[in-house]
């Protein structure tokens, strides 16, 4: 689906400019090589000779990859002839045969000619949806014929947040289509009484759809048709009976976190400037943040402060080649988790191959069009981030873990110092969380875990942060938020989660929770912080729990 927006035309604005620029780069670039070509005709010893072939050679070899993404397809094909001509003359020059007379005369070609970029044969990136459901009310239909299953399913998914409905007939769920769309459903495949399977049902409404809905099947067979039937009618997760709820209200927060996601972050490490400019304003178009560098030497500085979840790598640089560049990378393990794409115009396969042993993910190969370096970039980034959100995050809740909340504490604490702004830092803890445990099973424990770090990631706003402490500890830095503020939120917060109705085993059960609040100041350093908040925490506990209290 290709979005001809405002935007759009602002991307063909910006693409035309940087084609007008390169266009008039030609207008220096050709004439070099024919003086080149010139020179190598003079050049009398095979030293003198090599020497000039070489650098034709790798200019040949960047105009090869630069013009063709610029439109100029047929220039960029016959620098690439050139190129490997060269090569052979190189070699050749070794065994004393002829063939440099042929050479140059193929380049004063070249150069003698007009060149004008072709129209562009690939349409605008078509743009990957992002953020389409809004984080508040997000609406799950089930499609059940069991009634208890789908009932406990409904309410279970109720519980973490989401406004779900059960639907026991295909009718009932279609009549309900028909009035809203939901942001995700769930279908169960075999349905009593009826032809028509779940899957059918939703492979139909796909295709009524402008576009897919998040889909999670459900099944008592765990075949490998049924699989891949699933796939094929676009589902993002399969079930098998008896569901873990709890995994597959996870597989439902993964969708939506992927559709509402921050743009992936790249970096573009080219010599080229105008290149790298193309494929920056292409991604951006496709709402990816880009940052682009022609200095390697910047690297480190680049990885730390930008953070990027995707680099692409030029191959040919001056000073540093891509393939040195992705192993320093690599010396660094904390930059393991990002994907190196290379990009660069090397066809020859074995050179292709020869980087990737050294370091680096993917190569892909100049010219490259528009669609394909977003389709590309954009597999790799919402692959890594996948990945490290997996490494990095709690797997029962999603939150952060122990340190990495703690250190996002100390850095909230630096930055309040700086602006002089105030952050608070809360610690919250279920109350009597070990008889929830004891009377409804752990299982059951876990779903109320969970509950509570939805309750807490839809209630708090983006900028803060939030982790999982401990067990069934959370702490929550909320960063220009006063003492007061604080307390409003979580006391709205203690009320809801005190309001959430569990079920285990057909028994109904509520919970509650106590929390503790320390704002920064000037002097306390981030342990101090906690632990005031813990003492606040404590003092919550020892007043008779369900209550929020600010430190002293
Ligand atoms: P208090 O109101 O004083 O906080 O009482 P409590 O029972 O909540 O506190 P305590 O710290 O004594 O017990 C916490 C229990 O939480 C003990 C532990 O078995 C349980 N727990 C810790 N992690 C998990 C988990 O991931 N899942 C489940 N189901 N239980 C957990
Ligand atoms: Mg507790
Ligand atoms: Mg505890």
């Amino acid at each position: 689906m290709v979005e001809r927006t405002e935007a759009g035309a602002e991307l063909q604005r910006h693409l035309q400019q940087l084609g007008e620029q390169f266009a008039e780069r030609l207008k220096q670039e050709l004439p070099q090589l024919a003086d080149k070509a010139q020179q190598l005709l003079l050049a009398c010893t095979p030293a003198e000779q090599e020497q000039h072939l070489n650098s034709l050679r790798d200019q040949l070899h960047r105009l090869a990859g630069t013009a063709g993404t610029f439109g100029f397809a047929r220039l960029g094909e016959r620098a690439r002839e050139l190129e490997l001509q060269a090569e052979q003359c190189l070699a050749s020059l070794q065994q004393k045969q002829q063939g440099l007379h042929s050479f140059i005369d193929n380049l004063q070609q070249l150069t003698s000619q007009q060149y004008q970029a072709e129209p562009a044969s690939n349409s605008p990136p078509a743009v990957p949806r992002n953020g389409r459901a809004d984080r508040e009310e997000q609406w799950i239909y089930i499609l059940e014929d069991e009634a208890c299953v789908g009932e406990n399913m409904r309410l279970t998914l109720s519980n973490f947040g989401y406004h779900a409905e059960h639907f026991a007939t295909i009718e009932a769920l279609d009549a309900a289509i028909g009035q809203r769309l939901p942001d995700a459903l769930i279908v169960d495949v075999n349905l009593e009484g009826t032809q028509q399977t779940g899957l059918t049902y939703a492979a139909a409404l796909q295709r009524r759809l402008d576009a897919p809905l998040p889909l999670l099947v459900i099944s008592t067979q765990d075949d490998f048709a049924t699989h891949l039937e699933a796939v094929r009618v676009g589902a993002t997760g399969f079930f098998t009976k008896p569901v873990d709820i709890p995994q597959l209200e996870n597989r439902l927060e993964r969708c939506f976190a992927q559709q509402q996601g921050e743009p992936y972050r790249v970096l573009i490490i080219d010599d080229d400037h105008e290149l790298a400019s193309r494929y920056s304003l292409v991604l951006r178009a496709a709402n990816m943040l880009v940052e682009m560098s022609q200095d390697p030497a910047d690297i480190f500085q680049r990885m730390r402060e930008f953070n990027p979840e995707v680099v692409l790598l030029d191959v040919n640089m001056p000073g540093c080649t891509g393939p040195e560049l992705a192993q320093i990378i690599r010396f660094n393990d904390d930059w393991l988790r990002v994907p190196i794409i290379y990009l660069s115009a090397e066809t020859d396969i074995a050179r292709q191959m020869n980087a990737l042993m050294m370091a680096g993910d993917d190569f892909v190969t100049k010219p490259l069009s528009d669609n394909a370096l977003v389709t590309t970039v954009f597999a790799r980034a919402q692959r890594a981030r996948l990945l490290s959100n997996a490494l990095s995050r709690d797997s029962l809740t999603g939150l952060l873990k122990h340190a990495d909340i703690k250190e996002q504490v100390a850095i909230e604490l630096e930055r309040a110092r700086r602006s002089g702004n105030r952050a608070s830092v809360v610690m919250l803890d279920i109350d009597h969380f070990k008889k929830v445990n004891d009377n409804y099973g752990h299982t059951a424990g876990d779903n109320v875990i969970r509950a509570l770090a939805n309750l807490l990631r839809q209630r708090l706003r983006r900028i803060d942060s939030l982790g999982r402490y401990g067990g069934e500890e959370f702490l929550a830095v909320l960063p220009d938020c006063s003492t007061a503020q604080a307390q409003r939120i979580l006391d709205e917060i203690r009320e809801r989660f005190a309001g959430l109705r569990f079920i285990a085993e057909g028994v109904e059960f509520t919970v509650t929770l106590s929390a503790g609040i320390a704002c920064t100041d000037l002097d306390s350093s981030a342990g101090e912080l906690l632990e005031r908040a813990d003492r606040a925490l404590y003092a919550a506990k020892n007043g008779g729990r369900n209550q929020v209290r600010q430190a002293e």
